[in-house]
């Protein structure tokens, strides 16, 4: 059974072994903090800790591929980290067959025509259940590329529609309440 006790990322069976009471102390007083500042945030505006900002909304600091250097992720062990799909698997996420795509393009021909040779198609990268992704006629030359969307697998975190440097992806709630379902939780 999946269980989340506290100083226990979600996916691990079992709290490691005994001996650990100070992170369970700081797990506490991490969680009490958070949360006073959550309340007073919410309640009277004020935030104890603050918050980093950056000046300009996140879609709009994105940088093209001319300015970077594209990391090279080793590959996934399967013990301590998973593949994206592993974990869309153990939240349960379900949402109903043939229902409308709620994750909307103002312009299907953005993320192949401008977002791609400008920055790589940042999409399947920031998403972070593998809903996006770039697939082309002849993978062996990268030609005639297509962006699909798998929006069954949407956990519904919004990043989409926050971080997409042209604003072009639109979320809208999913017909029939579906979603991810964290039963532990
Ligand atoms: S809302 Fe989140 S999970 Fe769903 S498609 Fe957008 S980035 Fe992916």
């Amino acid at each position: 059974m999946w269980t989340l006790s506290p100083g226990v990322p979600i996916g691990c069976k079992s709290p490691p072994k005994r001996g650990s009471y100070s992170t369970q102390i700081h797990t506490y007083l991490g969680a009490s903090l958070g949360g006073l500042d959550m309340w007073t945030n919410e309640l009277f505006g004020l935030s104890f800790f603050g918050t980093l900002k950056h000046g300009e909304p996140d879609h709009a600091c994105l940088k093209p591929l001319s300015e970077v250097t594209p990391i090279v992720y080793p590959k996934l062990s399967s013990k301590l980290v998973f593949d994206k799909l592993s974990s869309v698997f153990v939240s349960n996420t379900n949402h109903e067959e043939d229902q409308p795509v709620h994750l909307r393009l103002a312009d299907p021909n953005v993320p192949v025509r401008d977002n791609l040779p400008r920055y790589g198609e940042p999409a399947p990268l920031y998403c972070p259940a593998g809903v996006y992704e770039v697939v082309y006629g002849d993978e062996a030359t990268t030609s005639d590329p297509r962006f699909v969307i798998n929006a069954q697998n949407c956990v519904h975190c919004k990043t989409c529609d926050i971080k997409d440097p042209a604003q072009n992806i639109t979320w809208v709630p999913p017909e029939g309440g579906g979603g991810p379902n964290y039963p532990n939780m």
